[in-house]
């Protein structure tokens, strides 16, 4: 076993990496007591991958959500790119062109070296004692840890509906890991959902050529943000901070997420493809689907039947607590505290337990709605920096 690093962080996405740049920059750890394990090619990868997938042009957070330390540093790295590219912010609210943003992000990991205390590989068993953690990855080698950060999201666990079957090649999850599911020539697809990333990928398919049904539980529900901005500060979160009932929380969580919702420029582009007959909407169940030899069928409740060569399901991610099996067993042997939702407990430093810190869904039960956010990464790490000053 080599010697313990100071901080090992588990996930290299947002989340990880915006906690990396803030140990790093903001408390001072020294790169070589630093170390990030993340599965992907490169930090950042399933961010990029579900990104471009979508084919969102700009993101719907404000130009201040970022991954450096600097709330404008994106702003002022984008007088660079104002010569080059026309709407590199997107109104309301100064929203970044996804390229600047990528672009901004490789910056970050640039000038924190970020890309060499990348380990690529899989943590797949943690321990935990008074005076560290130690962490298992899938090639067999240990990491020890003075401090252990669970940065790990939801995007490894897609949202798959009871009626979908998992292995066949037409019929796919947008945001699964690997996925090679879009089509290549001129195709009819159904893409299931009614949120932001099901409205994206539809347009995406109709620009590209394709005939288009769009089938939604839901009408069109319109809101800017995710969950109010009123969430990120203390207009909301006092009253949450302030509820020590964790069930509770949890229903404030829900009631607070606009859930299959689309920011308003979607929601225009939507109805312009829907009014012009371009995008067959449908506001239904889907009831089942059958794979016959010469296509697909998708059964909706009002007893319509859609044929088509292609199912894409953009159903976003589960809703149970991230991390598998590594994290089920890092509970049971440390008796960690978990809400009936399963999610953590944690102190208002993220701590799970005196090592193991939290960030993005494992943190929502303190940081309120938009703890999966980026704004959520930036708060994860303001606890994080404030922590690590203290001890
Ligand atoms: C299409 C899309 C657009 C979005 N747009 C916005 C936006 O505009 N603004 C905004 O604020 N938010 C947005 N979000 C929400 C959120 O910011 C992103 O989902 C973000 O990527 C979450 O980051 P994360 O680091 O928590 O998780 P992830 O991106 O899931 O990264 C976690 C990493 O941990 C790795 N991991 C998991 N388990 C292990 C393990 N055992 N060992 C090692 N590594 C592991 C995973 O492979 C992954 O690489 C968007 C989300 C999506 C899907």
């Amino acid at each position: 076993m080599s010697v313990a690093l100071d901080w090992l962080i588990i996930g290299g996405g947002i989340h990880g990496v915006h906690i990396a740049a803030r140990l790093l920059g903001d408390v001072g750890v020294s790169p070589d007591r630093l170390r990030i394990v993340d599965p992907g090619d490169r930090l950042l990868a399933r961010w990029r991958t579900c990104t471009a997938t979508t084919g969102m042009s700009h993101l719907r957070s404000p130009a201040v959500h970022h991954l450096d330390l600097d709330p404008w540093s994106l702003e002022d790295f984008a007088d660079q790119w104002r010569s080059r590219e026309r709407e590199i912010f997107a109104p309301p609210y100064n929203r970044p062109a996804l390229a600047l943003f990528n672009e901004h992000c490789d910056k970050v990991v640039e000038t924190f070296g970020l890309a060499d205390l990348h380990i690529q590989d899989r943590a797949t068993r943690c321990a935990v004692g008074c005076d560290g953690v130690n962490v298992q990855l899938s090639t067999g080698r240990e990491i020890a840890a003075q401090n252990l950060v669970l940065a790990i999201g939801a995007s490894e666990q897609p949202e798959w509906p009871d009626w979908a079957p998992r292995n066949h090649p037409r019929i796919r999850h947008v945001f699964e890991p690997k996925f090679d599911g879009w089509p290549s020539s001129n195709e009819t697809v159904v893409v299931i959902g009614g949120g932001i990333s099901a409205g994206q990928v539809a347009l995406r398919l109709l620009d590209e050529g394709h005939l288009v049904h769009l089938v939604s539980r839901h009408a069109l529900r319109q809101h800017q943000f995710d969950s109010d901005p009123g969430w990120l500060g203390p207009k909301f979160m006092e009253s949450f901070s302030s509820e020590r009932d964790f069930d509770r929380r949890r229903t404030l969580i829900i009631q607070a997420r606009h859930k299959g919702s689309v920011p308003p420029d979607v929601r225009r582009a939507l109805g312009r493809a829907i009014d012009e007959g371009q995008l067959l909407w449908h506001e239904d169940e889907v009831e089942k689907l059958d794979v016959r030899r010469d296509g697909l069928v998708v059964s909706l409740a009002t007893h319509a039947e859609l044929e088509a060569e292609r199912v894409l399901l953009a159903t976003g991610f589960a809703s149970p607590r991230p991390g598998g099996r590594m994290v089920d067993s890092l509970v049971a042997w440390a008796s960690l505290p978990c809400a009936r939702c399963g999610y953590p407990i944690v102190d208002s430093a993220l701590r799970w337990h005196p090592r193991v810190y939290v960030s993005g869904p494992l943190a929502e039960l303190e940081l309120g709605p938009a703890s999966r956010n980026i704004a959520g990464a930036r708060r994860a790490g303001d606890r994080l920096v404030d922590a690590a000053w203290a001890s």
